[in-house]
């Protein structure tokens, strides 16, 4: 039986915001949005903005568990990564799945889709949200780029068996060949070409320090020390003089290619992003990168040209928690002058352009999925759409209710009002 929901406002974000708005569902589908009557009384949810289930582009959600970020604000990005490495060895059988934890923490924030970096197989089993699970290759002395491919296809394959159940939550499949320091030239092209040929998304991490510069235009600093710490080194593997862009020109042969962070991308390189934009996306993640000690991001210079900007969290190992209207807060802070529309966009419908699911979410839409969020207005005066929008954006509330594919999360009916 068709639900319809009526909020203080509706901000569908693909059309203008709609006051004393209605959406109206059946089953995980998203029937109508407007103002006006379909002939179904509907539930009022009050005071609330009514906003489509946010996109959290760039998570790791295996590192979950974690109660704080790793290392201390201001770490090396190397030292960081060392922190990182002894966590995932250490393991811990005892405790709850970090992604099961991870998936529960995004929900209740609001989140109802995710970019997830996996690199355990059996990961892409567990999927309660919208999930797509990027397969994590590393590989970067030449010696290692077979196996490497190899390995990835035997995970993709293992993960396919498992995406054939009929489950409504059966993940996406994509590629992340991890970083420009852990996965070669010789590497990075046959992923791309792999994800060409199984239309398949690419993530990577690139331009995210000051650190990977220095290392691909020299080949040397903490990265080099790091990777023969590691006995990866190959002094071969990355041609001297090389820059963000040469991997910029190899990913944008992928269907879909979201360039993980892009900190340090320079004007060229985030305007070959813009012209590009009909399949490159940036993922920014702001709170990761105020937690390291970044030069400013290059967010209006990505604007000003053009680049479709998504948001991520990226993982608790380098953020407190998975909220992603806490990123989109962050934005409105630190970019002053942003538009409240652009940054709503931003955390919602740009994200799922990015992972090439818009055609089902980021918008309220007639024929998408039913993923909605009701954020609380508060006692704020009441003022236009856009004074709403700002405001709701300055301040640290939690969703009052959410919904996944039409049922409302922590209620056994769709319709926990009625
Ligand atoms: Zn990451």
């Amino acid at each position: 039986m068709p639900v319809a929901l009526r909020a203080r406002i509706v901000f569908p974000v693909d059309r203008p915001p709609i006051e004393n708005g209605v959406v109206t569902f059946d089953g995980d589908r998203i029937l109508a949005v407007g103002s006006t009557d379909t002939g179904i009384k509907p539930v009022d949810l009050g005071n609330v903005a009514l906003l489509p289930g946010l996109v959290n582009a760039h998570t790791h959600l295996e590192f979950s568990h974690l109660r704080q970020p790793l290392g201390q604000p201001g770490i090396g990005i190397v030292d960081w990564i060392r922190l990182i490495i002894a966590e995932r060895a250490r393991g811990d059988k005892e405790r709850t799945n970090p992604i099961t934890l991870g998936q529960q923490e995004t929900l209740a924030a609001g989140v109802t889709m995710v970019g997830d970096i996996v690199t355990n197989p059996a990961a892409t089993s567990a999927a309660s949200i919208d999930t797509t699970c990027f397969h994590e290759v590393i590989g970067f002395s030449r010696a290692r780029a077979e196996s490497s491919l190899n390995s990835l296809v035997e995970r993709l394959q293992a993960a396919a068996a498992v995406s054939n159940t009929a489950s409504s939550f059966a993940p996406v499949q994509g590629i992340s060949p991890h970083a420009p320091y852990t996965v070669s030239p010789l590497l990075l092209r046959p992923l791309v070409t792999l994800a060409h040929r199984n239309n398949m998304p690419v993530a990577m991490h690139l331009a995210e320090s000051r650190e990977e510069l220095q290392f691909l235009r020299n080949g040397d600093g903490p990265f080099k020390d790091l990777l023969e710490e590691r006995s990866m080194w190959d002094a071969e593997a990355v041609p001297p003089g090389s820059t963000p862009h040469d991997y910029l020109r190899t990913l944008a042969d992928a269907p879909w290619a979201l360039v993980i962070h892009g900190n340090y991308l320079d004007e060229d390189e985030l305007d070959f992003l813009g012209t590009h934009r009909d399949r490159m996306s940036l993922v920014y993640c702001p709170r990761t990168h105020a937690y390291f000690d970044h030069s400013p991001y290059p967010l209006a210079t990505a604007r000003k040209l053009g680049v479709r900007v998504a948001l991520g969290t990226d993982s608790r190992a380098s953020n407190p928690d998975l909220d992603l209207f806490a990123e989109m807060r962050h934005v409105s802070r630190a970019h002053q002058g942003i538009d409240p529309h652009e940054t709503l966009r931003m955390g919602t419908l740009a994200g799922a352009e990015a992972l090439g699911r818009e055609a089902a979410v980021g918008s309220i839409t007639p024929g998408k999925l039913a993923n909605l969020v009701a954020l609380p207005l508060g006692d704020a005066p009441h003022g236009s759409p856009d004074e709403m929008l700002a405001a709701l954006l300055a301040t640290n509330r939690a969703p009052t209710s959410v919904w996944l594919h039409g049922r409302a999360i922590g209620h056994d009916d769709p319709s926990p009002h009625l």
